[in-house]
């Protein structure tokens, strides 16, 4: 049994599902339950209650219906529990205080759902999800808990070494120091994966340099930075936020490969890597694979053209995941598949789990002609690849971004009116593969639709290589 997310409570977690035959189940927890306590504390995020359901003894004080329950559960060390929680964050997520002029989120049309209007500055859905937290409201406290709980990795915006650069960018005056916790995890062996925004005429061009060499100064120890272009919606309000020319792309381009080359000889290893949109939009052929040093920051968008071909080649041996978009963590599940808990010693990091595609509506023949839906932005990395197969039966159709307009490109930002746009024009009877990056777990697009309101029938597809190669193969 599933309760409906409306029926969370913020400030304690709410048993959401029960795993049958799992300890909680056996011992007749059920959804709704409200946890009160866990071995006597209260849990503020799911970090902690994992780290309390991994024990052996488990007590629970457990609010239902107006009654107050205790269940005490004895089971294996590091066994799970069988429960899922309402959300991954009780205690309410931390909010950023920042104004950021290139923020996704001030460039949202009104009306979408108000989760996706949600600023978090949190480290812990930095560990959970991969966000990137700007660390201005980090305190002496959360480094200790970071440090002592070993919540690593961590992503972090940097933007810009310079304080006051750093500052101006993210509206806020504490921007200048706030890299000083940066500093402060790395002294306690934190691994830190980190991201430059740039913008154009902002902080692209010397400031760039003198951020990639501030890295080398204060930084080196960071795991890898990840260089990625200022996104723009139709709704930016922002005069000084553009897109980048071409030409300010080869620029961008050629400073990562620059500074590639000094990280090399300075710390051994590349470090900084410009996001595969530069390629598009410097119109440069993407570095080979073997650049990418095993694809480190690949659900930012680095190193994704690459994997692609390689799995859609059969040069891989696996998937190596989706990259769920800006909004990734908001329509993650609570209880993110990866996290298994730090007694077994894993890391946090994203699932690269792939789905089984999934029929909706009537399906056409299996000999029916394909269409691959796919983003402005896809299209240039997978057309070629379905081109190799040499058959005229199989086309992208490539969707346009017009609910976000600007340069929005990526498959993940597609909305079901965009892709409902582009289905009306095709024909019927064909069938027509969609890439689940563009999903939440529950099947809505960004804007609420859902896949069973498109005019055609889709399949599911999971967005890599694999998945779309299995996906035509069985066509034939
Ligand atoms: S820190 Fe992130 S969420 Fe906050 S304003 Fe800047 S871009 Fe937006």
């Amino acid at each position: 049994m599933t309760l409906p997310t409306s029926t969370r409570t913020p400030l304690a977690p709410v048993v959401v599902s029960i795993r049958p035959g799992s300890p909680a189940a056996e011992h007749g927890l059920a959804p709704g339950d409200e946890i009160a306590t866990v071995n006597g504390d209260v849990p503020r995020d799911v970090i902690e209650w994992q780290m309390a359901t991994d024990e052996a003894e488990v007590d629970l004080e457990v609010r239902r219906g107006g009654l107050d329950l205790s269940f005490s559960i004895t089971k294996r060390p590091g066994e799970s529990l069988g429960i899922e929680v309402s959300s991954a964050v009780f205690d309410r997520v931390r909010t950023c205080d920042n104004h950021c002029e290139f923020c996704f989120i001030y460039q949202l049309p009104k009306g979408m759902r108000r989760s996706l209007y949600l600023k978090d500055d949190d480290y812990r859905l930095s560990f959970l999800y991969g966000n990137f937290t700007t660390l201005t409201r980090f305190t002496e406290a959360d480094l200790e808990r970071v440090v002592t709980e070993r919540l690593s990795p961590l992503h972090v915006s940097i933007h810009a070494t310079d304080p006051d650069v750093r500052s101006e960018m993210l509206k806020n005056p504490r921007g200048g120091m706030s890299l000083r916790w940066l500093r402060a995890l790395l002294d306690h062996g934190i691994a830190v994966r980190g991201q430059i925004v740039v913008c154009p005429g902002i902080n692209d061009g010397p400031v760039l340099d003198a951020t990639f060499a501030g890295i080398l100064d204060r930084f080196p120890e960071l795991d890898s930075v990840a260089v990625v272009p200022l996104g723009i919606s139709r709704f930016n309000g922002e005069p000084a936020m553009r897109a980048h020319t071409r030409a300010e792309a080869e620029d961008v381009v050629d400073a990562v490969a620059d500074w590639q080359a000094v990280y090399r000889s300075t710390l051994g290893r590349r470090l900084a890597y410009a996001a595969d949109e530069y390629y598009l939009m410097a119109e440069r052929p993407f570095p080979p694979a073997d650049e990418y040093d095993g694809f480190p920051m690949h659900e930012d968008g680095i190193g994704m053209a690459r994997t692609f071909e390689a799995e859609f080649l059969g040069r891989a041996s696996g998937a190596t995941g989706v990259q769920r978009g800006f909004f990734a963590a908001v329509d993650a599940p609570p209880n993110p598949a990866a996290y298994t808990g730090l007694r077994a010693g894993h890391c946090a990091d994203h699932g690269s789990e792939t789905d089984v595609s999934a029929p909706v509506g009537l399906r056409p023949r299996r000999s029916a002609p394909v269409g691959v839906l796919t983003g402005t932005l896809g299209a240039p990395v997978i057309g070629p690849l379905v081109e190799s197969l040499g058959r005229p039966d199989v086309r992208v159709l490539t969707v346009r971004n017009e609910f976000f307009g600007g340069n929005t490109g990526v498959t993940g930002l597609l909305t079901g009116d965009d892709v409902a746009r582009t289905l009306t024009d095709e024909p019927e009877g064909h069938r027509y593969l969609l890439p689940d990056v563009c999903l939440s777990d529950d099947g809505r697009f960004l804007d609420g639709r859902r896949v069973d309101d498109l005019p055609r029938p889709v399949e599911v597809v999971a967005t890599d290589g694999i998945a779309l190669r299995t996906a035509l193969e069985r066509h034939e």
